[in-house]
């Protein structure tokens, strides 16, 4: 690859368990793929149930010790492993281009984002108030404190590997937590790379540990993660289909869940709206990641009298706003999807639009028969952005999360078509919506059944706010203050006078 580690040693391929790097007992060990050209970059470490629990074990003998320390003390270590992670941010990007397929400018702005969560849980870490409570009957006294739960159990996604594990791994740890997480087979790099940051910021052992795994033996690591008794929440990242069986299986112990499950975000564009700061908003939020992030725009509504007018101005925007080459190139901004597996669900998707009377928009009718047209040379699972107008209810993407850089428009005609198409979904984690309508802005935010709404924005993930959704999006928040309230319990003493 064109680039020079500055600190070769971030690159490993071992577990981390009771802080000790480790094979797996078995030496078994997976491939990692560049997703440029599905060459393999290395083997890594396939831990199975047995290395799991001794993880958990490793992590239930660091918490007694750990639960002790002062607020102050882990401010001071998440502040340590922050700044070692910001000195380390090239070559960190650099790993996640190399795993992710990610434009190294790009993977440098993920860095970054997966170091602001632990900037802001450190700020927050000595702010866990309790409250007192004013007794009804006078004779006692009431007040709350929050404690850690002990051995949090954390699997997380590819799409944005440092920050996906900072975001769990961060606030279970500030919040007195020990952690046991299981990077996703496709980015196990990151998130070692992280923990050997953390080991060096004077994390102690057994306090964070990585159980690497491939996609075959995550289900047994996911087995013990969520049968063990000593795991007490398990915080997960990823599809609808495995969340929903994860959580089931902690319901049968009461394990507390967070699950940031498929989102399937609508984006509606209504007739007041501006329709290049609205053309903007989209792009960002749906073709940023080459369109793998969970919050991207998956349905586009468009009110059908500027229809034409946004489909134009949507074109001629995002005709000069990505530019294509090597990921390792600083100019480039868009880069492959992770996997060749998920080329052809996207084109799937794009087949079936096409089949049932969508059309691409007038400028992109060459690119119609391959995801690649026009960019042969940009690896196999490179894909185009598309526009795709016409677009109706009927069609596959309105059910499914696209993952991938197609946008889909379908018109509408009144605010609360708009609204019911919008819900319309079992999904419920982001939506959004340009308007310049005041009551507009409040009625609608109010009315979207989504976790999250982004109101004339189309970039809403920040460390400071809530990020979660609502029905099968799942459960739990996490980033700002109530990450750090989901993972500890509220304790309530009363104390008699
Ligand atoms: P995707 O399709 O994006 O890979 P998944 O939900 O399959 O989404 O994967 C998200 C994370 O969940 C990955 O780390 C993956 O290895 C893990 N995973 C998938 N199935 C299981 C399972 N049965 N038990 C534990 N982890 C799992």
């Amino acid at each position: 690859i064109p680039y020079t580690f500055k600190d070769p040693s971030l690159l490993d391929t071992r577990s981390f368990i009771g802080g000790k790097w480790v094979d797996a007992s078995n030496g078994d060990k997976f491939a990692v793929l560049d997703p440029s050209d599905n060459e393999q970059i290395c083997h890594v470490a396939d831990l199975g149930r047995d290395e799991t629990r001794q993880a958990i074990e490793a992590a239930r003998s660091a918490f007694t010790k750990y639960r002790k320390t002062t607020a102050r003390d882990r401010r001071w270590l998440m502040r340590r492993w922050a700044d070692l992670i910001k000195e380390a941010k090239d070559d960190l990007a650099a790993i996640c281009t190399l795993e992710l397929g990610k434009p190294y400018t790009e993977s440098l702005v993920t860095v970054k984002y997966g170091t602001d969560f632990l900037d802001w849980f450190e700020g927050a870490i000595e702010r866990q108030y309790g409250e007192t409570i004013p007794a009804a009957k006078g004779e006692n006294r009431i007040f709350t404190i929050r404690q850690p739960q002990g051995v949090v159990a954390a699997i997380t996604p590819w799409n944005s590997p440092v920050a996906m594990v900072t975001r769990k791994v961060g606030a279970a740890i500030a919040a007195g937590n020990t952690v046991v997480c299981k990077p996703a087979p496709e980015t196990p790099l990151c998130a070692i790379a992280v923990a050997k940051l953390f080991e060096r910021a004077g994390g102690p052992p057994g306090v964070l540990n990585i159980v690497t795994s491939s996609t075959e033996k995550s289900k047994l690591v996911g087995e013990e993660m969520t049968q063990n008794p000593l795991v007490k929440h398990l915080s997960f990242t990823g599809s609808t289909a495995v969340g929903r069986y994860l959580h089931a299986e902690c319901a049968k112990s009461f394990k507390k869940t967070s699950m940031e499950l498929g989102g399937n975000a609508p984006f509606i564009v209504f007739e007041d709206a501006n329709l290049e700061k609205a053309a903007e908003g989209l792009i960002s939020s749906k073709f940023r990641s080459s369109g793998q992030t969970c919050v991207c725009a998956n349905r586009i509504f468009v009110h059908r009298s500027v229809m034409d007018r946004f489909a134009t101005v949507l074109a001629t925007k995002l005709a000069s706003t990505f530019r294509y080459g090597s990921v390792w190139d600083k100019n480039v901004n868009f880069g492959p999807l992770y996997s060749a597996r998920a080329f052809d669900k996207i084109h799937a998707q794009l087949d079936d639009a096409l089949a049932h009377g969508a059309k691409l928009h007038a400028d992109q009718t060459d690119q119609s028969q391959t995801g690649q047209v026009g960019h042969n040379d940009l690896g196999p699972n490179f894909y185009a952005p598309r526009i795709i107008t016409h677009a109706t209810k009927d069609m596959r993407f309105m059910r499914e999360e696209t993952f991938g850089p197609l946008a889909f428009l379908v018109p509408f005609e009144t605010d609360d078509e708009a609204i019911a198409l919008a819900n319309g979904t079992s999904a419920g984690l982001a939506s959004y919506f340009f308007t310049e309508n005041i009551s507009r802005v409040w009625h609608v935010s109010e009315e979207l059944e989504s976790g999250m709404v982004g109101v004339r924005v189309g970039l809403i993930s920040a460390c400071e706010q809530p990020f979660g959704g609502i029905k099968d999006s799942g459960v739990g928040r996490e980033g700002g203050k109530d990450a750090l309230d989901e993972y500890t319990e509220i304790k309530s003493i009363t104390v008699g006078i």
